[in-house]
């Protein structure tokens, strides 16, 4: 098995040289990461023997350079470029994705740009990637897209091919009100590409319950414990937070970069370090840094903050105009408080390579560290891990997703200029030895769900949710041959019976449940099939029986309603107790059922004979589906001393007389007589145990492509009457 991993850029930057190609790998948390985890899969018993990485070469490659250009990646890094021109890279990634989703993903709409130019650039890139990526995979690939640039790709291969795919978000998931701002068709896109993964992982509880809020009220899409029942797959949604290489920043020996802090009669060092965004709250940290100076005058001379500013998207105006609002309060902060022999705050506008950074973090007494919206904020994690000596204190905005398993550090809110002042105040005379307890915890945490740790548990998770979907889909999945052997069985069998659902399986599930009513060629095929005298055919529905005398009533075949309450057989005018039923645990259930229609505006209940029926269809979707889990529970508590059962159908909940159910009745009709061919069709929750009562010799199928009893699946309901059809012209 192969990994796949896709992103925006290779770890390798690709330059155009005189004699050449200069090929340099790129620095960063993710690549870093990554990189570390896919070196360990040679090491130890996998089942992925092979890796590539696939991605955006960093520059315009010509064409008559590109095969060299792939071969020497391909060689040396394993990688395998994406040829793009820059000018649409850049479009794309300096207009839908840094104009658009990484100012509105991080909570700054007003800085979001909502262009459709810049909607349809995205897509077109991600289909470049997608076109380009069908050429590389090999049927047993596993394949991992990286991050907010391609959140399409996952359907989009999807369509083409079967490999297992995972998506993993590296930056926030907004919530639902922010996510929503995006246009119509942008903020429907994206939950649609996204749902072509068996896996999507984010770095935090709070990320993955916002989309799954916006799948919800976007899509629609109800999940059972993060999990979404798509028409051919399952999708799993699930928080994995990033680690680092903590071996790597713990022990690196950083010679010759001294590392230790600068001890007593130096001042203490105060370091910051992120890339020029607004997202990082770099102007609010040097205000907080500034009060905190106008209001500890006894730290005057003591105290410097290290700030480390990494140059970050220079072609965007709002970064350009950070910039100069920094560099005008650094000149403020060191004109007003500095002197000859003091430098306030020390500003590196620069990239630091990894040996040189960890002897910044050994050697400071505090970091500071105060986005106002962080996807994960790496540099956190790295201060703890390189903490060689434990001692140190780390301040950390609550809006990063770091800031989630670091909580022994001091957790600030960065909007509050005073809550900075203070926190750095508290900081520096924080005893060594709570320093060292509070590091040690989180130390032992960091290096325990470390970088490989989290990719394995990724990949890992990918593959089991896949597997599932597949065991589940593709090898249930009734194709043309086992359908060629389901008519020959038909055909052959001197007596049958089928045993079909009404609702999903003879008719498609509709909004209005009263709308569902059978098209004329429906009662036709019925009747035509049931007038082969070697045939006897069973409708099995949870409707009740006078919906049903309505629609199918003129139909000389057998009837059920209520899940098998109620029987009227074939030929028969009559219907009758399947066997003796009370009624009078409805006394108890209805006034509960009532209390929540109150609660629910939308929807109602209706009553049958010995079922009650609870729909939410026409109800606010994310509210139903809060208060469904309430009713569900309510149900069950009181219905394990009544004589009555609770099944959850779609959107609906109904309760009817225990000891009736679909199984059951279906052993009523399969002990009457031998059959040597049995179809068992349905579509709902019921009718699981209409399957798992079948016996072996049974054909048992289920319409939609998820968990089933049922020994095989069709896609769709129009494919259970092309199936029926079948039937009748043999
Ligand atoms: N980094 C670096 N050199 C620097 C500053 C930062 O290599 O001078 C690395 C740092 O080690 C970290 C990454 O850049 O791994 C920044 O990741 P983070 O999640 O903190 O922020 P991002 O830049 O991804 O928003």
């Amino acid at each position: 098995m192969r990994l796949l991993i896709v992103s925006n850029r290779l770890p390798v930057v690709v330059n155009k040289q005189n004699d050449g190609f200069g090929m340099e790998k790129s620095a960063g948390g993710l690549v870093s990461g990554l990189i570390d985890y896919l070196v360990s899969l040679g090491r130890k018993a996998s089942d992925i023997q092979d890796y590539i990485w696939m991605g955006w070469p960093g520059t315009d490659i010509e064409k008559g350079d590109e095969a060299l250009v792939r071969d020497t990646l391909q060689r040396e890094f394993k990688a395998s470029p994406v040829f793009l021109s820059k000018k649409l890279m850049e479009k794309v990634y300096l207009g839908f994705c840094n104009r658009t989703i990484w100012p509105l993903f991080h909570y700054f709409p007003n800085y979001a740009h909502f262009n459709l130019d810049y909607w349809n650039e995205y897509k077109r890139m991600n289909e470049v990637f997608r076109d380009e990526l069908l050429k590389e995979i090999q049927k047993d690939d596993i394949i991992w897209v990286h991050d907010y640039h391609l959140m399409l790709l996952p359907s989009m291969l999807r369509e083409q091919v079967s490999n297992p795919i995972g998506f993993f978000l590296h930056i926030p998931f907004p919530s639902y009100e922010m996510y929503r701002m995006l246009h119509k068709d942008s903020r429907t896109g994206i939950l649609e590409g996204l749902m072509g993964a068996d896996l999507i992982g984010f770095h935090t509880h709070d990320y993955t319950q916002h989309f799954l809020r916006c799948v919800l009220r976007i899509l629609g899409k109800e999940n059972h414990m993060g999990k979404i029942a798509m028409p051919d797959h399952t999708v799993e949604v699930s928080t994995f937070p990033m680690g680092i290489d903590f071996e790597k920043f713990h022990t690196m020996d950083v010679s010759p970069f001294p590392s230790s802090k600068p001890g007593k009669g130096k001042p203490k060092m105060v370091l910051s370090v992120d890339r020029l965004d607004y997202s990082k709250g770099i102007v609010n940290r040097l205000k907080g840094f500034e009060l905190f100076l106008r209001n500890h005058p006894e730290w005057h001379n003591k105290v410097c903050l290290n700030m480390i500013v990494v140059p970050s998207r220079t072609d965007v105006g709002a970064y350009r105009k950070i910039k100069s609002r920094l560099d005008e309060l650094v000149g403020y902060i060191n004109g007003t408080y500095g002197s000859m022999t003091w430098t306030p705050v020390i500003y590196q506008y620069t990239s630091l390579p990894h040996k040189e950074l960890i002897a910044q973090y050994r050697m400071s007494d505090v970091a500071l560290l105060t986005p106002l919206r962080d996807g994960m904020n790496l540099v956190a994690k790295e201060y703890i891990a390189s903490l060689a000596d434990q001692k140190g204190v780390l301040i950390l905005s609550e809006f990063t997703g770091a800031a989630k398993e670091l909580s022994e550090s001091v957790v600030i809110n960065p909007n509050s200029i005073d809550e900075i002042a203070e926190s750095i105040a508290e900081a520096l005379n924080i005893p060594v030895k709570d320093q060292i307890r509070g590091n040690r915890i989180m130390q032992k945490r960091l290096k325990r769900y470390n970088v490989t740790k989290w990719a394995t548990d990724f990949v890992d998770n990918m593959l089991k949710t896949s597997n599932i979907s597949r065991d589940s889909v593709s090898n249930k999945l009734l194709n043309a041959s086992l359908t060629g052997q389901l008519v020959k069985n038909y055909v052959e069998a001197k007596k049958r019976i089928i045993l079909v659902n009404y609702d999903g399986t003879l008719v498609p599930f509709t909004k209005y449940p009263a709308s569902a009513e059978p098209p004329r060629a429906l009662l036709g095929l019925m009747e035509n099939l049931d007038a082969d005298v070697k045939t006897d055919i069973v409708i099995i529905s949870g409707r009740g029986k006078d919906e049903l005398d309505e629609w199918l009533g003129p139909l000389p075949l057998s009837l059920t309603a209520e899940h098998g309450s109620w029987i009227r057989e074939a030929g028969e005018k009559e219907w009758r107790l399947f066997k003796p039923l009370s009624s009078e645990w409805k006394e108890e259930v209805i006034p509960i059922l009532e209390m929540y229609t109150d609660r629910l505006p939308g929807s109602y209940l209706q009553e049958r004979d010995y079922s009650v029926a609870w729909h939410y269809h026409r109800s606010d979707i994310e509210q139903a589906s809060h208060l469904v889990k309430e009713v569900n529970d309510h149900l069950l508590s009181i219905t394990t001393n009544i004589s009555a059962h609770v099944i959850h159908g779609s959107k609906v909940i109904e309760v009817s007389n225990s000891g009736i159910n679909k199984g059951e009745l279906a052993m009523h009709w399969l002990n009457r007589r031998p059959y040597d061919f049995i179809l068992a069709i349905g579509a709902g929750w019921s009718d699981e145990l209409l399957f798992q009562t079948m016996p072996e010799h049974a054909w048992s199928v289920k319409v939609g492509l998820s968990q089933t009893a049922a020994k095989f699946v069709i896609r769709e309901q129009s494919e259970a009457i092309a199936l029926l059809e079948k039937l009748k012209t043999n």
